[in-house]
């Protein structure tokens, strides 16, 4: 049995898979900000290329992935697929457990996946330069690179308190051209609102959202670029699990439980949604389960309502798992997966019982992610970290069922930015923010009032 399974690159796939053509109930529609009533792609124009709008709405099973996009996609893809055979040793348990790592990436984790196709198709549409926002940085980073590679400018909103507190992902996005502002800024007015009743505040993804749309609905060369939640952003991420379903097959294996984490759902639905088609056709019953953080438990404790994306109210209403628009997470350091809401696919999902949601505080989470770099070596991203705990604690729950199972999650990153967080877990800094129900509560009540 071979550690690590890999494919030739003629196996990377030559079409994404579109859940939204397997559905078995179809998605809430999308509605205007302003008259509440479902939007028309024309209304999307100002903010993405029709290719990409086209790609948002698509019913069609397999779209093509473009030769030039793929042709970036060989710079790391296929991505390696291991059986973790020293972490079962390490927790000693009788399951198999595989990983696909996505940390191979220039950039570092799984974001690249749609920020090349993004920028690609940008730039197919004349568009000059793409604004956008980030929290610790990795989509920012994902989409500096891809702008390189495509001659597009980029402008990056990164929020305030990662852009102070982490500089080296806005350095390696300066190394690729793009120019980076703290968010809140004075560039925007939705920036400057928020800094006239608050100078000091520490941003949210919410607001950087808010600007970065801003950015691009005022300006003609401009598109915005959006690094999770989207259906297009959903269906090019999976790659991820189009390779791993060739990869398990090589193994000789089919997982019974497939797991990521989940801050907006892109990585998750990346592995997860090839999986989940042969879940719906009723061939297999793989258990897919989406990991999110005790302190932002957006699938586990929100509700499944219609909101905003972003604080000033700028986005469209989508129907999703939700902890209001206006709420700010506790500063953990899984920056990836601090956000209010969920992608609508993966919400409608979870909401009809095909994918499961887990939440764990980040100290267990830290636990778990230092006995998989010390078992195997790879040191992750505390967002994929998440995705490692509940893998482990799934093997051990097997294990005292007295069953084996094959365990499969995704490694969506590796952690060489975050080694500030590694040494405030060593150092016995890190604490557990359990969010509070009433916190909880009152953010809903703010949520958008619906007709009907
Ligand atoms: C951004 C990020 C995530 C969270 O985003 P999803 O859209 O939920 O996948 C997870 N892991 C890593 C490494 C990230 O960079």
């Amino acid at each position: 049995m071979e550690t690590k399974i890999v494919l030739k690159d003629s196996e990377i796939p030559k079409t994404w898979y579109n859940i939204l053509s397997d559905l078995p109930n179809p998605p809430a529609p999308v509605l205007h900000p302003g008259t509440g009533k479902p939007i028309t792609p024309d209304d999307l124009l100002p903010l993405f290329p029709m290719s990409l709008i086209e790609q948002e709405v698509s019913t069609q099973r397999f779209i093509p992935i473009p030769d030039e996009v793929r042709k970036v996609y060989a710079l790391w893809r296929p991505t390696p697929m291991y059986r973790a055979k020293r972490l079962e040793a390490a927790i000693g348990t009788r399951s198999r457990i595989y990983y696909k790592y996505e940390g191979t990436s220039p950039a570092g984790s799984h974001k690249p996946n749609t920020s090349i196709p993004q920028a690609y198709y940008n730039k197919m549409a004349g568009r000059k330069r793409i604004a956008t926002e980030t929290g610790a940085g990795q989509w920012g980073s994902a989409l500096a690179l891809a702008a390189s590679f495509f001659g597009l400018e980029a402008k990056v909103y990164m929020v305030k308190v990662s852009y102070r507190q982490k500089p080296y992902r806005r350095m390696l996005m300066e190394a690729y051209g793009a120019s980076v502002v703290p968010s809140p800024s004075g560039d925007t007015q939705s920036g400057r609102n928020i800094l006239a009743g608050d100078p000091d505040s520490p941003g949210s993804l919410g607001i950087a959202i808010s600007e970065a749309v801003e950015d691009a609905a005022t300006r003609e060369d401009t598109s915005y670029a959006l690094g999770s939640v989207l259906n297009h952003v959903l269906l090019h991420q999976t790659v991820i699990g189009l390779e791993c379903q060739k990869q398990m097959k090589k193994a000789g294996d089919y997982p019974d439980v497939v797991i990521a984490c989940c801050g907006g759902g892109s990585n998750l639905a990346g592995i997860g949604f090839p999986f989940l088609r042969d879940k719906i056709a009723g061939s297999k019953d793989p258990r897919v389960i989406a990991v999110e953080p005790a302190s932002c438990p957006t699938l586990t404790k929100g509700v499944y309502a219609y909101d905003f994306g972003d604080t000033a109210r700028l986005t469209p209403l989508v129907k999703m798992y939700t902890l209001g628009h206006d709420f700010v997470p506790a500063g953990i350091h899984a920056g990836g997966l601090r956000y209010h809401g969920d992608s609508p696919l993966v919400s409608q999902l979870c909401h009809e019982g095909l994918i499961e949601a887990q939440a764990y505080p980040q100290t267990v989470v830290f636990q778990s992610s230092l006995a998989f770099a010390k078992s195997e070596g790879i040191l992750p991203a505390p967002e994929s970290s998440h995705a490692i705990h509940s893998a482990i604690v799934e093997a051990k729950r097997a294990d005292e069922e007295g069953k084996e199972k094959a365990i499969l999650f995704n490694l969506s990153g590796h952690g060489f930015f975050d080694l500030a967080a590694y040494d405030d877990f060593l150092a016995g800094r890190l604490v557990d923010h359990e969010h509070p129900e009433s916190k909880i509560r009152e953010a809903l009540d703010r949520l958008p009032k619906m007709e009907g």
